[in-house]
């Protein structure tokens, strides 16, 4: 008889005061003047409660991502897809570090898109995203997204006219196919205060470790801040539909905003509900062969002769 393999973790959401998806969820009344991005919301439990959650958390993620990587190599069609959007140094490295990190690269298909190369200007802006999709059985990850060309393309104005609106419902026509076609999108906007930003760009220069990561131009983005907070307020009111939700990560802690979004990939993974495909060869055979071959070696016979 063959047993269930690992046993689940079982998970508590004890220190959530609700389900992380309701609590971060943000939709058409998003105001990002009252957001704010040093909160916690819905977890009472600080920091240290919240590395022994993730490490909990890790341990079902690891185990469903392994379902539904099985489940792709089975015939499969499903996918998830974690969208990170950010200001930089809010944090989306941290997140694929830390939050991506606990589950088997093999699993992981992740995609950073910076300016669009000459090819990829010479497509739709969305070609280079599609092409970026995660396949059956992946989690995918997007280190910056479509939505750039509604915010730093916006910001600017890289393009002739007003076209946000329409972009607007090109992306969610778009995200609704990919939803459509089995991918469940998991879009995460991480909000970190122009306070905390300056911090952590000060550390970037006066660390070595981290002057690969400072890039002169980030000050000009900082010196649009405003006009970047409008670009992230409409693009997330006009784009968190039922089939891809936006939700509104505080980012000036990273250990919430890691665990946040830990809880957001798993709830998205319990949410298909994966089980393990069924063996498509007889399991009680191949036990009596290996059975067979145990006991061949036992009695010293070489296991070449136990073949075909
Ligand atoms: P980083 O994420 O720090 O590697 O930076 C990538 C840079 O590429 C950021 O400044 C983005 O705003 C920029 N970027 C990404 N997509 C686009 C785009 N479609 N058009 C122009 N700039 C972009
Ligand atoms: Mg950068």
């Amino acid at each position: 008889m063959a047993k269930e393999g690992k046993k689940k973790s079982g998970t508590s959401t004890r220190a959530w005061e609700a389900p992380a998806s309701q609590l971060l969820r943000v939709g058409s009344d998003f105001s990002i003047g009252s957001f704010d991005a040093a909160a916690t919301p819905g977890w009472s439990g600080g920091e240290k409660a919240a590395l022994k959650r993730m490490k909990d958390v890790g341990e079902e993620l690891s185990e469903l991502q392994e379902r539904l990587f099985a489940e792709g190599k089975h015939g499969g069609t499903r996918s998830v897809l974690l969208v990170l959007q950010g200001m930089d140094t809010a944090g989306k490295g941290g997140i694929v570090r830390h939050v991506v990190g606990m589950v088997d690269p093999q699993g992981v298909h992740h995609r950073s898109f910076g300016v669009p190369t000459e090819e990829e200007r010479s497509h739709h802006y969305l070609w280079r995203i599609r092409n970026a999709l995660p396949k059956p059985g992946k989690i995918g990850v997007f280190d910056r997204s479509q939505y750039e060309d509604v915010l730093v393309v916006r910001v600017n104005r890289l393009v002739d006219g007003d076209p946000w609106p329409e972009r607007f419902g090109e992306i969610n026509d778009f995200e609704r196919e990919v939803a459509e076609s089995g991918t469940v999108i998991v879009k995460c906007a991480m909000l970190v205060s122009p306070d905390e930003q300056l911090r952590r760009l000060e550390e970037r220069l006066a660390r070595l470790d981290k002057h690969w990561k400072y890039n002169p131009g980030d000050l000009n983005e900082r010196e649009n801040w405003d006009a970047y907070m409008a670009a992230y307020e409409d693009a997330i009111r006009n784009t968190s539909t039922d089939w891809a939700p936006w939700h509104a990560i505080p980012a000036d802690n990273k250990w919430f905003a890691r665990l946040a979004v830990s809880e957001l990939l798993l709830e998205a993974l319990q949410g298909l509900e994966l089980g393990w495909p069924a063996a498509d060869f007889d399991v009680a055979a191949e036990q009596s062969r290996i059975a067979a071959a145990k006991d061949a070696a036992r009695r010293g016979v070489p296991s070449m002769r136990l073949q075909g």
